[in-house]
């Protein structure tokens, strides 16, 4: 498969190259080799991106909203029609497994497009009674916004973000993780294809300073960042100088709870999925595996069983469910971690180390024997390390879940449903899951509290993101005044 694009970017409806911004090598990080290369937006290319948008959001804005919506809807489709191909290419540019990509990326994808193109026509106001007089209000879309992305899902940031924004009449700029650039500009030509006016979704690449650039730009009212929290916190920062709004999807520690009367088969299949799908590259992962006292040894001795059916291999292979780390830096990062909590007195159950491969490859890791003050158990790894720690009450589970800033997820498996609703209302966390891990439909708001996170992506409250109130008061009577 060649995945040499045909350009760089993706602006004002067509591919554009400038090849005097920095060159990017695309690594698969299945081998090492490098199989494309892009260039790092330059200033012309960042104004132009800009401009167009800027030039095609009035009218996008002003466009019958049911028009809008067949736009997207015509995109899932064919971003549907061409998964195999779209989940190929997230597999070259992530390293994860087609066996994932398949169902994940491009899939979860079309489900955005689709579901707000079903809203595009029902933005809704309110109408409020004064005495005689009378109120309403508008969503008006805010503009043109910015969207930045990570490395884990470069399709679905893409589309969660594009399809909230160009639903309400907003333009946007993206600009993927300098590491995977290669699928979003695919999804802005298929937008293009699907009826989308030139200049409303423009793909620009480039590292931090792409986006950085875009984010000062006094054109832009919005950026929705998911990234780390440190990133986070800067373009926050950037924003905010600008008075511009902001959604930041960051990072987590989240918790996952296992109480004794939980189902084994079914609690271990939320923690194998919660920590080792795409390698453990979830930003809403459980990476802090509570399980109740009685059940904590069978827990571990089950878990250790089930990840004999792990298969690493080709990742383009159906066959293999297990990939490397998308980066090889980040690949370092997590065996820095792993290093650390050994130092810190942590058992490796296990897994731990570097797998004798080409690529960026981790063994998948549980550790145990740990205390909540250890590295590995406060900070995000994102990687697959799997961290396991014993309770006793229910009480102290939920303080010790909440014993950390960030504030993303968690879950709670046990067959007393009171239980499950008591406890999950108690937890600080945006998204909770109940005898079940990680599953984001479109319909259901995803985001963090905390550090975690400042708004929603998904669901009607995204809507609420990409637009602002105006309130228009009515007066039906005669005006007074003092003299
Ligand atoms: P980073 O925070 O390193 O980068 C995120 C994006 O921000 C990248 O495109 C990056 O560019 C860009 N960026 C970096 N600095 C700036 C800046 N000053 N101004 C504007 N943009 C900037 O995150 P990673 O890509 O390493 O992704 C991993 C992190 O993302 C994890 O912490 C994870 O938890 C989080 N995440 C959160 C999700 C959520 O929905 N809550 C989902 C997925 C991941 P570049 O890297 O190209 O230099």
């Amino acid at each position: 498969m060649n995945v040499q694009p045909e350009a760089s970017h993706f602006v004002d409806g067509a591919w554009l190259e400038d090849e005097a911004g920095t060159a990017i090598p695309v690594i698969y990080p299945a081998t090492g080799e490098t199989i494309a290369r892009v260039h790092a937006a330059t200033p012309a290319v960042i104004e132009c991106a800009l401009a167009s948008a800027t030039r095609a959001q009035a009218a996008w804005a002003a466009t019958d909203p049911v028009e809008r919506g067949r736009v997207l809807r015509r995109a899932a489709d064919l971003i549907r029609a061409r998964n195999r191909e779209l989940s190929e290419l997230e597999t070259l540019d992530t390293g994860k497994p087609l066996q994932e990509t398949l169902v994940a990326d491009a899939a979860s994808g079309a489900d955005a497009l689709e579901y707000f193109g079903g809203l595009a026509a029902d933005l809704r106001g309110e109408t409020l009674r004064f005495g005689a007089d009378w109120a309403y209000t508008l969503r008006r879309p805010l503009g043109v916004c910015v969207g930045i992305g990570a490395w884990n899902y470069p399709t679905q940031i893409a589309c969660w973000k594009a399809a909230p924004a160009l639903a309400v009449g907003c333009a946007m700029v993206f600009k993927p993780s300098e590491t995977t650039p290669l699928c979003a500009p695919r999804i802005a030509e298929i937008l293009v294809e699907a009826g989308l006016p030139a200049g409303l979704f423009n793909v620009v690449q480039g590292a931090g300073e792409v986006g950085a650039a875009l984010t000062a730009d006094p054109r832009v009212a919005k950026v929705s960042l998911t990234g780390s929290v440190p990133t986070g916190r800067r373009v926050y920062a950037a924003a905010a100088a600008g008075m511009k709004q902001v959604t930041m999807e960051l990072g987590g520690k989240s918790p996952l709870i296992v109480f004794d009367d939980a189902a084994l088969e079914d609690a271990v299949s939320g923690a194998i999925n919660g920590n080792f799908y795409s390698s453990g590259q979830v930003c809403s992962n459980g990476t802090r595996v509570f399980v109740q006292a009685a059940l904590h040894d069978a827990f571990l001795s089950r878990l250790t069983e089930r990840l004999a059916g792990l298969r690493p291999g080709d990742p383009l292979d159906e066959a293999t469910n297990y990939g490397p780390m998308t980066t090889e830096a980040q690949m370092r990062i997590v065996l820095g971690h792993l290093d650390r909590a050994r130092a810190e007195g942590a058992r490796t159950v296990t897994g731990g180390a570097r797998m004798d491969r080409d690529g960026f490859w981790i063994e998948p890791t549980v550790l145990a024997d740990l205390k909540d003050d250890m590295a590995c158990v406060r900070e995000e790894i994102f990687g697959p390390v799997m961290s396991v720690l014993s309770f006793d009450s229910e009480e102290e589970v939920v303080a010790r879940a909440n014993d950390t800033p960030f504030g993303l997820s968690a879950g709670v498996f046990t067959r007393d449903l009171a239980r499950a609703h008591r406890v999950v209302a108690q937890l600080k966390a945006g998204t909770c899951w109940i005898n079940q891990y990680n599953l984001t439909p479109a319909g259901l708001p995803f985001g963090g509290s905390g550090a975690s996170g400042i708004g929603r992506e998904n669901a009607r409250v995204a809507l609420d993101h990409f637009t602002e109130v105006q309130s228009v008061y009515v007066g039906m009577g005669r005006v007074e005044a003092a003299y």
